[in-house]
């Protein structure tokens, strides 16, 4: 999942702090927007981030 967009920053609303994370180091796209690791839907909802599994179409890096 490679595109050419700069990458984003996390654009969670941190209530408490009263600002946007912009942390910027593993940030992916969920349906809610760029997420870093800590403000991911699953991280938030205290679940486990779905990890690949069997099934999981994954396109693995392999030395051929
Ligand atoms: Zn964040």
């Amino acid at each position: 999942m490679n595109d050419d967009k700069p990458r984003p920053d996390c654009t969670h609303w941190i209530g408490t702090e009263h600002r946007h994370c912009r942390e910027g180091d593993g940030v992916r796209q969920y349906l809610t927007g760029p997420r870093c690791p800590a403000h991911t839907p699953a991280a938030l909802a205290s679940r486990p981030e779905p990890q690949p599994g069997p099934g999981w179409p994954i396109h693995r890096q392999e030395a051929t």
